[in-house]
């Protein structure tokens, strides 16, 4: 679990920024998300556009984004039920996560996502 904490800053919020781990595209900017630890069944990401996948991961550890417009880039693909799965805004691949439409938040699966040091804070 010490991976997770290297990647939360003092206040629980990601200090590192989120990418697509399949294109340079950004997702989320560092301290824009905060930890938090729900369960979810999450279909697998399928590497061939517009296929539907049947098998389902269960995740836990999450990025929750209170407002969408907190993303840098997010793509919204189809409604299940309740919620709306989030996937790359510039390859389409997904889900990385989803979006709660009884609550509004967003949550972005660690597990699908990449996360790199801000460049801008040289230390
Ligand atoms: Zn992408």
């Amino acid at each position: 679990m010490s991976l997770i904490e290297d990647r939360k800053d003092s206040s629980g919020k990601n200090a590192d920024v989120v990418y697509c781990t399949f294109c340079p595209s950004k997702i989320l900017n560092a301290g824009a998300a905060t930890f938090v630890n729900i369960e979810f069944s999450l279909p697998e990401i399928l590497c061939k556009k517009g296929s539907e996948g049947t098998s389902r991961e269960m995740i836990s550890d999450c990025w929750m984004v209170e407002d969408i417009n907190c993303f840098e880039n997010i793509g919204v693909s189809h409604t299940v039920e309740n919620v709306k799965y989030l996937a790359c805004a510039d390859c389409e691949r997904g889900p990385v996560g989803w979006h709660d439409l009884s609550t509004y938040k967003s949550y972005i699966a660690l597990s699908r996502v990449k996360h790199e040091k801000p460049n801008s804070q040289k230390k």
